[in-house]
């Protein structure tokens, strides 16, 4: 994929498409395992894809239809795939997803429902092997590392070993919009993974 010179946090998104949306499994289409599936959003297991050497974990999913139920790209995930694009990578090569699968809408016991949540990204990391994770934010960072001490401050700008997979670390989308001063980070640490995943992950090919 052509590299694009510039990264507009604030340009127009309709003309974004959304990276295909993964299929819940079967043992968690109706899943009630947490509070969140009262909050009336539903699952996004995650987008991308699901055979991808590179993992993105981000706290929770946007929303990906607006209120009239049409496609929507908003902000932060604007901003994630406009630096998947700037450094050269492109959905088939990611595997995004979350800490929690559900969206929160109000008030809730974050520590229960992401310790509860999270045992899906131990299930997909199990069978699916990818060769390293990519996590956006502290709280994708803490939960896992299994660290609420950590900060992406202190992680972020090169990779990591984590339980045997390669971990890197950046600020979450929406900080980087809400801080422009973060993105040359974001991108330098977008670029970090985006090298590290061609040179050093050469005989693995996510697209097979
Ligand atoms: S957030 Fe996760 S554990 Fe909670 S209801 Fe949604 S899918 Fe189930």
């Amino acid at each position: 994929m052509e590299k694009r010179d510039k990264l507009d946090l604030f340009a127009d998104t309709k003309s974004l498409e959304l990276w295909a949306e993964d299929m819940v499994p079967a043992e968690a289409i109706d899943c009630t395992r947490c509070e969140l599936y009262k909050h009336g959003g539903r699952i996004i297991w995650g987008e991308g894809n699901p055979q991808a050497a590179i993992v993105v974990l981000l706290d929770n999913p946007g929303a990906r239809e607006n209120k009239l139920g049409e496609p929507f790209v908003c902000g932060s995930r604007k901003t994630l795939y406009d630096a998947v694009s700037k450094v050269g990578l492109d959905e088939n090569d990611i595997y995004l997803t979350f800490v929690l699968r559900c969206r929160p809408r109000r008030k809730y016991d974050k520590d229960l429902s992401r310790s509860t949540c999270i045992k899906f990204l131990h299930n997909h990391l199990l069978n699916k092997k990818p060769k390293i994770i990519f996590c956006l934010g502290n709280i994708s960072a803490q939960w896992y590392l299994n660290n609420p001490a950590v900060t992406i401050k202190e992680l972020r700008g090169k990779i990591h070993s984590h339980e045997n997979i390669l971990t890197a670390f950046s600020y979450h989308p929406l900080a980087v919009r809400r801080r422009p001063v973060l993105l040359q980070l974001f991108i330098q640490d977008w670029n970090l993974v985006a090298d590290f995943y061609r040179t050093q992950l050469d005989d693995f090919s996510s697209k097979q």
